[in-house]
């Protein structure tokens, strides 16, 4: 038997991984004796926000990643098939029916009885425990994992953008680390250097951009200070004074541009993201604007123009352990590997990478031999990363092509090159 907390994406998929195995699930669920701010209605998998699940097409990070769902036995997709509305190239569903038909298979499957309540702390049945509650997990069940997992779980999002390397213009742009110091010869970050004109027109776009209105439920949240003063926004910062970002994130002390030979007006500097080095993120860019916003300002940044953006800056209430610390690729954690945890709550972003991981871990939960899917797959990537023991400061990670490890073939074109990684 397996006890699953959370009826969400993560959580039904993980019960019904289960059950196809032929293994008894007890799935709880608090709604509706108790709702998030986010959740309405009763029923399971519920989608708080938009209804889309992104590109269909197999040569999207987004459509790998469902094909992979497909293949695995993924019953949300099985169910979305069901209830698609048209939305050009992306899968999106009618809300209502898709919750309904979510909730009609699990209530149905002899194999999974449900229970209506609020757990409180980690359970500890002896047997296989998934904890799915999602990204706005609060209240006592938060702080029995806070415990569990020695403080490790934030309660917010302050992501920087994250851009692919490749897509960096290194004739711009220069490897230093500020005054020469760091681990290697030619330097740990990646440096954009601006003179005064570009520096002045960046300035001016970014305060005058457009930001994300916060839900009323942010706005209120425990944490909210230590987000604002803690881990300012760029723009906010900015809108303090013309010099207020270059005496912080863009201050270009330590750095010479090579190709004046002088210390430019100011940097932005980009830090390896994963071990790999195909991603970099915008140090000290956590920010509020809007995506669109993101993309035209940011792409004003010396050496970014071109930049491919696999994930844009947020700041919202988000729930997540700090899993590089504490997980395995398999989803069980370190320390009690009956224990896992599935779902937004592990560092994953999005419906569909919450779901593909709780098929991922209902499978592992009920099996003796533990499935850790390869690094060239995106499910596997995406897990590969969020356990990276080499991530130090783990911000929510979709599916992207930038997770997937280097072609070892030079292969021309975008397009061919992501056909190519899904090999
Ligand atoms: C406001 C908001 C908007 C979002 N919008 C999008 C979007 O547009 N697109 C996108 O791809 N992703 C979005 N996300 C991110 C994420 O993909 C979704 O939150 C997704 O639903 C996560 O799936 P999950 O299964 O991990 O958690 P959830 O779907 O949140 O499911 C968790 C379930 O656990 C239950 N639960 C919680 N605590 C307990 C407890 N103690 N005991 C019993 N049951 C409990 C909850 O009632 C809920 O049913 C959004 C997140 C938030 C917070």
């Amino acid at each position: 038997m397996v006890t699953i907390v959370g009826a969400g994406l993560a959580g039904c998929e993980a019960a019904w991984a289960a059950a196809r195995r032929g293994i008894r699930v007890r799935l709880f669920e608090q709604k509706p004796i108790k709702y998030s701010p986010a959740h309405k209605k009763e029923t399971f998998a519920e989608l708080v926000c938009s209804n889309s699940f992104k590109a269909a097409r197999v040569n999207s990070a987004a459509g790998l990643l469902k094909e992979e769902m497909r293949r695995l036995g993924s019953l949300t997709l099985e169910c979305a098939a069901e209830c698609a509305v048209d939305a050009g190239g992306a899968l999106a569903v009618d809300r209502d029916l898709f919750t309904a038909a979510v909730t009609e298979r699990i209530m149905s499957e002899p194999l999974i009885e449900v229970i209506h309540e609020e757990i409180t702390q980690i359970p500890d049945t002896g047997e296989s425990v998934i904890i799915a509650t999602g990204p706005l997990t609060e209240g006592k069940l938060a702080e029995s994992i806070e415990a569990l997992t020695g403080g490790m779980l934030h309660f917010h999002d302050a992501a920087a953008p994250i851009v692919t390397a490749e897509s960096i213009d290194m004739e711009k742009a220069f490897f230093a680390s500020r005054y020469g110091r760091g681990e290697n010869a030619e330097g740990d970050y990646i440096n954009c250097p601006f003179n005064k004109e570009e520096y002045e027109r960046f300035h001016h776009e970014l305060v005058n951009a457009q930001s994300v209105e916060l839900h009323e439920f942010e706005k209120s949240s425990r944490d909210q200070f230590k987000v604002y003063e803690g881990c300012m926004p760029i723009e906010v910062l900015a809108k303090r004074g013309a010099d207020a970002v270059r005496y912080g994130a863009m201050k270009p002390v330590g750095l010479t541009d090579p190709r004046t030979g002088h210390r430019p007006w100011a940097a932005v500097q980009l830090r390896k993201e994963n071990s790999a080095g195909t991603l970099y993120n915008i140090v000290g860019f956590q920010t509020n604007l809007k995506f669109g916003e993101q993309k035209r300002v940011f792409s004003m940044i010396p050496g970014l123009e071109n930049a491919e953006f696999v994930r844009y800056g947020v700041m919202h209430r988000n729930s997540f352990i700090d899993s590089p610390k504490l997980l395995n690729a398999d989803l069980s954690v370190r320390s009690r590997k009956d224990l896992f945890f599935a779902g937004q709550i592990t560092g994953v972003e999005g419906y569909m990478e919450s779901a593909a991981s709780g098929i991922l871990a209902g499978i592992n939960a009920v099996s003796e031999k533990r499935l850790i899917l390869p690094a060239d797959t995106m499910l596997g990537a995406l897990l590969g990363y969020i356990s990276d023991k080499s991530v130090t400061d783990l911000q929510p990670m979709g599916a992207n092509m930038g997770i997937l490890p280097p072609l070892t073939e030079t292969i021309r074109g975008k397009q061919d090159r992501d056909l190519a990684e899904k090999r």
